[in-house]
């Protein structure tokens, strides 16, 4: 049996119920889309945390993963991932902030591609091979500074960042594909607004979608 999906976590964390739970609490704090909602349900979660932090993963709420840096909470990442899949149209989704790897996980199977850039390399390591064992190929990762995009495989259908910045980076901008959709939290230190951007072609579109509170996109590293 693999390894990670074998019995390490205790029945109560993984069990059908627990995540169900989560996957209503969700439904009831607004997010329709089955599809994202199935996706929480399928990825198991308390494998991109710590073993000591493992019975807590289907809270709905942020965990820290090291390096000053966290998981975000579910509510957040279906947030996204609903605002992005929303009317979506094409096949590549530009991710910045890896991280562990969680948002990555539930937005892989319902995309064609996606492309993911990560600052903190001895992170995107431990990520990749977690992904790979939940057999995640679809995934291409790259070491670098999310501000400035991934220009080799521009034009991107989708854009989802996890790190706060107070403006959304022109170089990300650059690299949205015109109809395409980007997803970011924008705003100071501690509390964000979760924005959504659509390229309509002539110019850019802003909407928001709530109050979040992400770490930092960190600049120029
Ligand atoms: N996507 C993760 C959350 C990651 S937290 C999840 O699913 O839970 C935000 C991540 O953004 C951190 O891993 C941090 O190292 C990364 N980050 C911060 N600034 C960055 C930058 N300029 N370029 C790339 N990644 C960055």
């Amino acid at each position: 049996m693999n390894s990670l999906r074998g019995g390490i976590a205790g029945i109560g964390m993984t069990s059908a119920r627990t995540r169900d739970r989560l996957v209503e609490r969700l439904r009831s704090h607004g997010i329709r889309s089955e599809i994202v909602l199935n996706q929480i349900r399928s990825v198991p979660r308390h494998l991109f945390v710590d073993e000591a932090l493992a019975s807590r993963a289907y809270e709905d709420t942020a965990l820290p993963i090291g390096h000053g840096q966290t998981i975000s909470q579910p509510y957040v990442v279906a947030k996204m991932t609903e605002a992005l899949l929303d009317g979506f149209e094409g096949e590549k989704v530009l991710e910045i902030g890896t991280g562990c790897g969680y948002q990555t996980a539930v937005l892989a199977p319902v995309v064609k591609k996606i492309y993911s850039v990560e600052r903190i390399p001895e992170l995107l390591r431990k990520t990749k091979q977690r992904l790979r064992e939940l057999d995640i190929y679809n995934v291409q990762f790259r070491p670098g500074d999310g501000w400035a995009g991934w220009p080799k495989y521009a034009p991107y259908d989708g854009i989802i960042v996890a790190a706060a910045a107070q403006v959304v980076p022109d170089k990300l901008l650059e690299q949205l594909a015109p109809g395409g959709r980007l997803v970011m939290p924008v705003g100071p230190p501690g509390y964000q607004q979760l924005t959504l951007v659509r390229h309509l072609h002539e110019r850019f579109e802003q909407s928001p979608l709530g109050g979040v509170s992400f770490v930092p996109l960190v600049p120029g590293s």
